[in-house]
Parts: C-alpha cells; structure tokens; sequence
C-alpha cells in the first residue's frame, strides 16, 4: 500500500517552491514536508492517495505570491478563508489581521486590537485581575475551573473582556473589548461586571463608551449568573445614555445570543466590521421554527446594513480614525446639549 503513495506524492511534489519543503514549523509546509521522507514501514499508509493528491493539486493554485513565498524563508502561513490565498503570518500582523487580497477580517485577539487602537500608553487597564469562580459548582468532563485555567493560560487573559480608559485620537473614552479565544467570548459575571464597571466609571467621569464586542453569547458554566448580565448592563448603560453621553458598540464577527440581545445592539451608534455574523439564534434553529427559508447573506453585516440595524460597515484598519471622528461629533454635541 505504501508503495502505491510514494510515486503519486513525488509527482505531485513538483509544482511546489523548494523553500516551502525547509520549513518544518510552517502550517503550510507540514503536508509538503512529510511527502519526501519515505514513509514508516510499521504504520500503514492511512491517508488515501487521492487525499494527499488533491492537497498538493491546490497548492500553486494558492500561492498567488510564489516570488514573496521565497523572499521569506522563516514563519508561518494562513489560508485566507475567503479567497484561498495564503498569507504570511507577518504580514498578516502588520495588517491588523485583514487579508490585503480580498479585505477578509481574521480574528483578532482583544490586545491587538487595544495595541492598533488607542493612542501609545493611554490604556489603564480596569478589574485587571477580575476572574471567574465556579459559582454552580458545574460538573462535565471537564470542570469550568479547569477549563477557566487552560484559557487563562492559553489567553493571558483573565477573562474575555478587557476594560479600561483610553485616548483615541484626541478623545478620553472608556473602552471594553472582547476576546473570542476565551471560552468563545462568552459573557459571564466578571464580562457583565467589568463592562458595567466601565459604563459607571464612564457616566462618573462624564466619557464616551465604546464596546467591541465578539461572542458566542451567555455563558452556560454560569447558567443564571451569566443571564443576569444582560439586565445589569443594559441599566448601567440606560443610566449613561440618561446623562447624554454617547455610545459605540462595534460588532465583530461572531457577535450572537445574550451579547447581542444586550449592551451589543444598545449603541448610539452601532457600527461592524465586514463580513460579520450576527444575530440571536443560528440559522439552522430560525430556518427550523419559522419553517422557511431564510434570504441570501442573512445574518450579515452586510444584510443588517441594509436593514437599518447597523449604521455603518468599517474595515479594521480604518475603525480608529473613525471612531475618532465620530467622537469628535458626539462631544460636540454632547457639549452643546442641556445636561439633566
Ligand atoms: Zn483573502
């Protein structure tokens, strides 16, 4: 059987740049990388022929930027999801995670982002240290203490939200961001509760908020403490809003369930990034109760574009000096208008 693999993987080999075969930490490169070492004669060929054959048919497809491939002969790759083309990791950082190709929008971690956006060492963190306790004493395979553990390790968070007060632009303003790769950004008591710290620090203080959210919704290790978030901060931002201060609440791909039923779509302004989901429930649960199809595109950024839910769609690289203009007319008018 193994005797069958080799011939086709050298064939297929061909096509692909040399210096992609070097480098055996690339994602990219762990396919090519095996094909030349012959095979362990203890272990069958597992993977089917065709398998591998289709793997290397599509790589100089791919590589639409062979000549930058070589330049480059250390890192890591990512496919582009959208148009398929990979990107070197670097140059993905540089441009805050968006693909220069096709402007798709990969995750981002909530440091990153906090490090793009706000003016160098204008941050003070808040509730840095806030972390989860496993109230319901939650039982699983695996325990919500150990699983708090492993992300906060994985992470360097503490939660998935990070809050405090920042500059953007010329503008002070008290700014949460969340972050998808712990527990899927889901809001439990410390996300309500720093994000309703923030909101109060903000009313105190008289700034403007901005939240960027992204969530798979409540946290179900917290089943009701995790619910009661949405009350609370919802009333923490009623009582901004009532003291004519502004809000941004920017939606980020995923942004779902109890976050988006709550402080997510409660924004002066609501703005998203492209190509973002968001909505309550999934499709597949909506298509099933209401029993019909749903349009093109549902869920989209795009889609609530056009539907008034969302007022403006902004690529990541341009959000800072937009939010900054946006402040710049907030304040003004905030300035200009009766206080209570
Ligand atoms: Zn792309």
């Amino acid at each position: 059987m193994n005797a069958v693999v080799i011939p086709t993987v050298a064939v297929n080999l061909n096509p692909v740049p040399a210096n992609l075969v070097n480098n055996n930490s690339n994602v990219a490169a762990v396919n090519v990388a095996k094909a030349p070492t012959p095979p362990d004669p203890t272990e069958p060929a597992l993977t089917p022929p065709s398998k591998s054959e289709t793997n290397f048919v599509r790589k100089p497809r791919l590589g639409g930027g062979k000549s930058k491939k070589r330049e480059i002969p250390e890192g890591l790759w990512a496919k582009c999801p959208k148009c398929s083309t990979m990107v070197f990791d670097k140059e993905l950082d540089e441009n805050l995670k968006v693909c220069s190709k096709c402007n798709y929008h990969f995750p981002i971690g909530a440091r990153e982002r906090i490090n793009a956006m706000v003016e160098t060492c204008t941050f003070e963190e808040m509730d840095a240290q806030m972390s989860s306790v496993d109230a319901l004493s939650f039982t699983g395979k695996v325990s919500y203490t150990s699983k708090l553990e492993e992300h906060q390790r994985d992470t360097g968070l503490k939660d998935a939200v990070i809050t405090g007060i920042c500059k953007i632009g010329g503008h002070r303003a008290a700014l949460g961001v969340m972050d998808f790769n712990f527990l899927g950004g889901s809001m439990g008591a410390v996300v309500g509760e720093k994000l309703t710290r923030l909101i109060e620090r903000a009313t105190e203080k008289e700034l403007p908020v901005i939240i960027i959210s992204t969530s798979g919704g409540a946290r179900m290790y917290e089943g009701m403490f995790s619910l009661m978030q949405m009350a609370k901060t919802s009333a923490a931002l009623a009582y901004h809003a009532k003291h004519r201060l502004p809000y941004i609440s920017v939606l980020t791909h995923p942004t779902t369930a109890g976050v988006m039923a709550s402080y997510a779509s409660l924004g002066d302004l609501i703005l998203a990034e492209p190509g973002a989901m968001i909505g309550f429930a999934g499709p597949r649960v909506i298509k099933d109760t209401t029993q019909s199809e749903l349009p093109p595109g549902f869920q989209t950024a795009e889609f609530l574009l056009n539907r008034g839910l969302i007022d403006a769609i902004i690529s990541r690289k341009e959000l800072k000096e937009r939010l900054s203009k946006y402040l710049s007319h907030l304040t003004v008018r905030q300035t200009n208008g009766s206080k209570p």
